[in-house]
């Protein structure tokens, strides 16, 4: 079903949460300052499922329930499925210039369809049915569905079980379900969104068994800790009300997630101990979300590039021969990325499970390029906008009888908008530079050397070789 950010709200509202931010226990965390933009986030994808214009690439037809549902809930069992995902990802990213929180949940559930299909016929358990139920569920509820896979880690040389709760474990095995411990950190949206899926986050071995498990939470289950992340520079401004913090959207909005002694029923429960595909599932998962991540990053250069040439009219600079190029720059960057995630698409492969999979060499090399170009696109803002971009007094200097005269005046560009206009804009531009989205794409979707490791692997580098020596009778 099709539902609306009305009743999501009103779910949301139902919900008994332990969360914590900057030290204090929130109670009322739909209203919280820092809480709400991640809200109306998450609302937009309700919002645009329902409007016509947009139905194309935010609504998908289940195969499941045999009813329109929200994209962010479907399984690509069509090529064009997956290359609609994607296509919605930067159209959300545009429309947001920040998360929608529901990548990461999507993602997990169409790697776990193909991982827990492989498994079953390996080991003879039975979770690709019971996966199926669930995707059923939130399918027939329109839930909103986050995700968790990046443990805490602890000492990065240690093995999982050489440490102390540092990866989410298995502590308990009941005949009516399973009892885990640990804390999974960075989680894009977690209590925010209904439910969120959980899986591992680096492949396992035999001694690392507990350790590889899967499930799904309601948010807000009982025995789950958020606490948000407190940049205190971004947070500081979400305090100013209005357009002072950049983006109506708010900025990234993540938590930890303390799971203690979380009990989850079996029929939520999607691996339990079978180490030998936890590295099948992250590797699926992080081909997927490498390729979302793409169409992601170039959602986000779309609202850069605007924000780029209205500021080159806001200044008067807009005719400047560099300032075109710098823009132009920005276009090549984000397109290119944008092109080889794509390719992805358009070359996937579809699994014995019947979905479809991005190409994993395109998948990653997109992952490589969309770091650069993003980070490329934030320095020509920054460039175009000048010094400016971080240095500007604030709406309420602006606001402030006794001093508000002269930041009108001295914060005036171009006749072709106002002060306030061009504050709006430097407070946008703000937010790019010195906020949070540059290390979100540094790491989402993994480390920058991760993606290498799979093209190494990918490449073919000796079939290439082998096709020097045929040419030259070698
Ligand atoms: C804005 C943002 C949003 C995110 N959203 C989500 C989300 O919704 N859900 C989710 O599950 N995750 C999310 N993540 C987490 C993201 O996937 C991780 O940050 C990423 O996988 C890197 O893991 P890490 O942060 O633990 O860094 P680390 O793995 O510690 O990496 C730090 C550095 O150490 C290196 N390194 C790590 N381990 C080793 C080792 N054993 N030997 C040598 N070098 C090593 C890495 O290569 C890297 O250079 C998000 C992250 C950000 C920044």
């Amino acid at each position: 079903m099709i539902s609306t950010k009305e009743s999501y709200l009103d779910r949301l509202s139902k919900k008994r949460v332990d969360l914590y931010i900057n030290g204090e226990r929130i109670e009322n965390f739909m209203e919280h300052y820092n809480i709400k933009p991640i809200i109306d986030s998450i609302g937009l994808t309700y919002e645009l499922a329902n409007k016509d214009e947009y139905k194309d690439l935010a609504v998908a037809q289940s195969q499941f329930i045999n009813e329109p549902i929200n994209r962010f809930l479907h399984i690509y069992t069509e090529k064009e499925d997956l290359i609609k995902r994607f296509k919605l990802a930067r159209l959300m990213s545009s429309r947001l210039s920040t998360c929608n929180y529901r990548c990461v949940g999507c993602d997990i559930l169409n790697s776990l369809y193909a991982t827990t299909y492989d498994m079953d016929e390996s080991l003879s358990t039975n979770y690709h049915e019971r996966l199926k139920n669930y995707i059923k569920y939130v399918q027939s509820n329109d839930l909103s569905v986050s995700g968790a896979l990046t443990d805490v880690k602890g000492d990065r040389s240690k093995k999982p079980h050489q440490q102390d709760d540092m990866y989410l474990k298995l502590v308990d095995k009941r005949d009516d379900g399973i009892v885990v411990r640990g804390a999974k950190i960075c989680q894009s949206g977690a209590l925010v969104a209904d439910e969120t899926v959980v899986m591992p986050t680096i492949a396992l071995k035999e001694e690392d068994k507990v350790y590889a498990i899967s499930f799904a939470i309601e948010s807000g289950n009982e025995n789950v800790i958020y606490v948000l992340q407190n940049n205190p520079y971004e947070a500081k401004k979400r305090e100013t009300p209005d357009w002072e913090s950049g983006n109506p959207y708010g900025d990234r909005g993540t938590f930890l997630v303390i799971f203690n002694d979380v009990f989850v029923p079996w029929d939520r429960v999607f691996m339990c101990e079978e180490y030998q595909f936890a590295g099948l599932l992250v590797s699926n998962f992080s081909n997927i979300h490498r390729y979302v991540g793409s169409g992601c990053k170039a959602g986000f250069a779309d609202t850069i590039i605007g924000a780029s040439k209205l500021m080159s009219e806001y200044n008067g600079t807009a005719n400047a021969s560099h300032i075109i190029d710098k823009i132009i720059n920005t276009v090549k960057g984000s397109e290119a990325c944008y092109a080889c995630g794509l390719a992805a698409g358009y070359e996937s492969v579809q699994t014995k499970s019947g979905v479809w999979l991005p190409n994993a060499l395109y998948a990653n090399i997109s992952k490589t390029l969309g770091l650069p170009a993003l980070n490329n696109a934030i320095v020509n803002l920054a460039d175009i906008t000048g010094g400016v971009c971080i240095t500007a007094p604030s709406k309420r200097d602006l606001e402030n009888p006794e001093i508000g005269h002269y930041i009108e005046h001295y914060l005036k560009g171009s006749d072709v908008a106002t002060t306030q206009d061009r504050m709006k804009l430097i407070k946008f531009v703000e937010y790019w530079v010195s906020g949070p989205h540059l290390g979100g794409a540094v790491h989402g979707g993994g480390s920058p050397s991760t993606p290498d490791i799979f093209i190494k692997r990918l490449a073919n580098i000796d079939e290439k070789k082998n096709l020097v020596k045929e040419l030259l009778g070698i």
